[in-house]
């Protein structure tokens, strides 16, 4: 098989707020490449990538299904991550092995918390996008508001390269500003081929107008398309592609396209802008990791020749096999060869590769970088991990995994039961390492803590549909922290007998509040006469074992600096494990003095909602305990945001509904812990 040409892959997501429009955008550009000959809709429960039983069900996408497709010659794999907040792990997930990303908004709710949140992400990892300004078509687009946000809300320069034609229900089409023509779409082929024409007459001026604007922020941009405007040239269609690309390329602006994918419109000229405007593999720096060995930066250039390099990014059970998608960096992988696994030292062996088009997989008997594979027969590879040769190790950043805020207690039916309950727990844990599983001491009862209700939703179904497990489920709870209100000291000895020789440690720990978020932090400050250095490591790992379980209820002890600030040592008598209990009870103690409260999660709410409904939607948001922070004008509709408790949020979207005749829309996120102004609910309750 001929090496493909790198320049001409792209591996791109699309990134958004929920409902924005990604999966109807990428059922368009299934059909438009050939990969699919009928269009599925989201809301019939028949969108291709949507492609988990559940995500049909609930008419959103859970998981990164990635699909590529060919257009015009290009190769570009596409990553369709999820939206829902509840998910965020995934659309990290998905950034790191991204090129360059689509960010889609709704012409009507504009920029939202989640784009926000995900935009902002995806600057961390300094990923070229472009914008595609969807839903034209429907009443209340309004593209001018949404390209202030990007400004306002992203810190982005949008640089706007089409205007729509029509407005909402006359929405027909798009100018192009760089070619200078018209593109509009019938709804007799369902959008396949693209009619070109000039620009309508009432348009013209407004077009140049754009135009000039255009070409103006470019040349302010760019240098090179500066010198020849300047000129008086420079001003051709293929000249600003090409700075534009560069713009794109340095993340110092942000092409901006628009249509309607359910109207199916303006989605060709998407295509065409992520092979014109989004980076090839071989446009990115080299890739940077650790050598696992020396703990040392390491890097790897996208060449074939260079040693193996992949990253383990999803894991799906598909017909009860193992399939593990990677994106290779540098290197070459063959099935059946032997690979190193630099995260759990092992090594592996790949059965089988694939490229997975959304129809069809195409067996591979080799893959090189810029690749995005599944391969079947790695048993011990989990996300995150790094596959590289044994001699040459290289390890990739590890995924930033958020914070669980809500906790549901499973209970197996019978021992039986509870053995296969694990298994199956183990196996959804290989696939989504956001929710952990934890057995609660006083209860026996397993705790599934994970991103939302949604998300824990969606792992018992699972439990329950996949695996056919009989569980009992408890209601979903919130999971709180514990934190100090004052500074406190306290001493805290051991002396005993522990096979056949008395071992003796003391220890004085003090403990101080830090600011919110800043979690726990423990040390020593202590002289060596007092506890020789050898200990203090035990101390430490003491302190952070004990924060584990907070006084008040038992949930982590956060926002605290932790110190052995004193004790003694006796050289025959004392021990690591006398050290370890000192410490413990120390620690226990000054937390009891230093006034122990409760912090619990607050959410950010936002809801779009009209006008007639703002009195009802803001009452209920104060029976909640929420905050209203600012009510935006949107044209039609008024934009609410607010902060409330977690605790008071449940069912909150079934409530909105009922308020509003399902008029508003709304979106939660996870803002911060803070001390908790109620009780928490006792256990079970
Ligand atoms: P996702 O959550 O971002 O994947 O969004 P979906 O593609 O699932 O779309 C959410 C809802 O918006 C679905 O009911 C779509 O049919 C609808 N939708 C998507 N694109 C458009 C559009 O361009 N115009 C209109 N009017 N509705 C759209
Ligand atoms: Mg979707």
């Amino acid at each position: 098989m001929p090496q493909r040409d790198l320049r001409k892959t792209r591996n791109i997501g699309i990134i958004s707020h929920i409902d924005a429009g990604k999966t109807t955008v990428t059922e368009r550009i299934l059909f438009y490449t050939g990969g699919i000959h009928r269009l599925g809709e989201v809301h019939e429960g028949l969108a291709t990538t949507d492609w988990m039983p559940q995500e049909r069900g609930r008419g959103i996408s859970i998981t990164a299904a990635a699909v590529t497709i060919l257009w015009k010659d290009y190769l570009v794999t596409i990553l369709d991550t999820p939206g829902h907040v509840d998910f965020t792990i995934e659309v990290e997930r998905s950034l790191r092995i991204l090129d360059g990303a689509i960010a889609i908004f709704s012409a009507v709710e504009g920029v939202e918390p989640q784009s926000e949140t995900v935009w902002h992400q995806a600057d961390r990892y300094r990923i070229p996008r472009i914008a595609f300004i969807n839903k034209l078509d429907r009443i209340g687009a309004e593209f001018t508001h949404v390209l202030q946000e990007i400004r306002e809300k992203l810190g982005a320069e949008p640089l706007c390269l089409q205007l729509p034609i029509g407005a909402e229900q006359g929405f027909r089409g798009v100018v192009d500003l760089i070619e200078e023509r018209a593109l509009t779409w019938s709804s007799e082929d369902q959008g396949k081929a693209v009619l070109i024409t000039d620009i309508p007459g009432e348009l013209e001026k407004t077009s140049q107008e754009a135009r000039e604007r255009l070409l103006e922020s470019i040349a302010e941009l760019d240098e090179t398309f500066l010198a020849a405007y300047l000129g008086g040239e420079g001003s051709s269609p293929d000249a600003i592609r090409a700075a534009l690309r560069r713009i794109t390329l340095a993340n110092r602006g942000v092409p901006v396209l628009m249509g309607s994918g359910l109207r199916n419109q303006g989605v060709q000229p998407l295509l065409d802008a992520v092979v014109d405007l989004l980076p090839s593999p071989l446009d990115l720096p080299p890739t940077q990791g650790i050598d696992p060995r020396t703990g040392d930066p390491a890097e790897r250039p996208h060449d074939p020749k260079a040693p193996l390099s992949a990253l383990a990014f999803k894991i799906i059970t598909d017909e009860g096999r193992r399939l593990t998608y990677l994106r290779i960096y540098s290197g070459q992988i063959k099935p059946g060869t032997s690979v190193f696994n630099a995260n759990q030292a092992v090594e592996e062996r790949a059965a089988r590769i694939f490229r997975m088009f959304s129809n069809k997989r195409e067996r591979l008997e080799v893959a090189g970088p810029g690749s995005i594979i599944a391969a079947t027969g790695l048993k011990a590879t989990y996300t995150g991990d790094t596959l590289c040769p044994r001699d040459s190790p290289i390890q990739f950043e590890s995924l930033q995994v958020p914070t669980p805020v809500m906790d549901i207690a499973l209970e197996a039916q019978s021992s039986a039961e509870e053995k296969k309950l694990n298994e199956s727990l183990e196996k959804l844990m290989a696939e989504d390492p956001t929710f952990r599983v934890r057995v609660d001491e006083e209860t026996g009862q397993t705790l599934l803590s994970g991103m939302g209700e949604l998300h824990l939703d969606v792992l018992v179904r699972r439990l329950i549909e996949e695996f056919g497990l009989k569980v009992k489920v408890g209601k979903p709870q919130v999971v709180y922290r514990e934190t100090i209100a004052q500074a406190a000291e306290a001493e805290g000895v051991f002396e005993h007998e522990v096979s056949g020789k008395i071992q003796f440690a003391q220890a004085v720990v003090r403990v101080e509040p830090l600011p919110r978020g800043a979690g726990l932090k423990s040390g020593v400050r202590l002289s060596e006469a007092e506890i020789p250095a050898e200990f203090w490591p035990a101390l430490e790992q003491s302190m952070t074992l004990q924060a584990q379980s907070g006084p008040l209820r038992g949930y982590q002890v956060v926002d605290l600096l932790a110190q052995v600030v004193g004790g003694s040592y006796n050289e025959s008598k004392s021990t690591e494990l006398a050290y370890e209990v000192a410490a413990a009870k120390a620690f226990q103690a000054a937390l009891g003095r230093a006034r122990p409260v409760l912090l619990e999660p607050l959410m950010r709410v936002e809801i779009v909602v009209p006008e007639d409904f703002l009195g009802a939607v803001i009452n209920d948001l104060n029976a909640r305990r929420g905050k209203v922070e600012a009510i935006v004008d949107r044209g039609k509709v008024k934009l609410v945001k607010a902060s409330a408790p977690l605790s008071r949020l449940f069912g909150y979207s079934t409530d909105l509904r009922s308020a509003t005749q399902g008029r508003a829309t709304y979106s939660m996120q996870f803002s911060r812990y803070d001390v908790a102004l109620e009780p928490a609910p006792s256990p079970g309750a």
